[in-house]
């Protein structure tokens, strides 16, 4: 265990130790097709109701990483902002080492780049301090040992050198290393990145595969939102394959079938 780890015993509520890292039950999302947003669907009249996510059943062991892979829309983001407790599902129930998400500070997440606003104006060692929150509570300064964590967590991703820089000066692979240095510096044990690899070239990619191998050998559980079904294939143990429903999760090759390809994305072509 690294020494970023090492302490994850002061972290929120005691896990269950026979709990799964992730398990879902029955979990459906629902939004309004009107003007309002993400709803709970209980005001909706049948017609109007759409689901985000429906029927989601699955969980997820520690360690493991798992690919989550489906069309635009198919709701891989809505499924990751269920598990930090930003959404609410409709039905059915979100449990994280046996509890749910509110109880938790041991999740990190990394949101998708485009959603994130980079004119923000703040610096990358802000960022990383803010995964301190949880251990340090919204109204005490940190001490010496949280930016000591700081320090190392921005190492660990190699980007130490970056640290008094503004976020929106980093290029799109620094700027994700940043933030799972704020997952690290969170001591996360569930990781979830929303589109991490899109828009990066080979060797940025290859440097965040070289620290997911890295937080894997820690026992942390990552969830990694992708498109790049060559990718999901080479580097996942699994792969929850996503369309509104989950059309299959299990290993690669039992996942990337062309039956299951076209209930995922229809008659529209896909790389692999
Ligand atoms: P993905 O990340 O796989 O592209 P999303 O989770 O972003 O999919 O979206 C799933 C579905 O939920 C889409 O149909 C999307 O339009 C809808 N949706 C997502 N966020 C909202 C929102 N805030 N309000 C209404 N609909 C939403
Ligand atoms: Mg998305």
């Amino acid at each position: 265990m690294s020494t970023l780890l090492a302490h994850s015993s002061s972290k929120g509520i005691q896990h269950e130790a026979t709990a799964p890292t992730l398990q879902l039950e029955k979990v459906s999302v629902t939004y309004n097709l009107g003007p309002g947003s993400l709803s709970n669907g209980r005001n909706l009249t049948g017609s109007q109701i759409q689901y985000a996510l429906k029927d989601i059943s699955f969980a997820v062991d520690r360690g493991r990483r798992v690919a989550i892979v489906g069309p635009n829309g198919a709701g891989k983001s809505t499924l990751f902002k269920l598990i930090i407790g930003q959404l609410r599902p409709a039905q059915g129930r979100v449990h994280i080492f046996g509890h749910g998400p509110e109880e938790h500070i041991c999740v990190g997440y990394v949101p998708q780049r485009s959603h994130i606003d980079w004119t923000f104006p703040v610096t990358v060692s802000d960022v990383v301090m803010m995964g301190r929150v949880g251990k340090i509570g919204f109204f005490r300064w940190p001490r010496r040992r949280d930016k000591e964590i700081v320090g190392q967590s921005l190492e660990r991703v190699q980007a130490g050198h970056l640290a008094h820089k503004q976020i929106g000066e980093l290029s799109g692979g620094q700027q994700q290393r940043v933030f799972i240095a704020r997952a690290l510096a969170q001591e996360a044990e569930l990781l979830l990145l929303d589109e991490p690899l899109a828009g990066l070239d080979i060797p940025s990619q290859e440097a965040i595969f070289e620290i997911l191998d890295s937080v894997q050998a820690d026992d942390v559980t990552v969830l990694l939102a992708t498109h790049d079904l060559s990718l999901a294939a080479e580097q996942f143990d699994q792969i929850l394959l996503l369309n509104q429903k989950i059309i299959a999760y299990d290993i690669p090759t039992a996942v990337l079938t062309p039956d299951h390809l076209l209930q995922a994305y229809g008659g529209k072509s896909v790389n692999i």
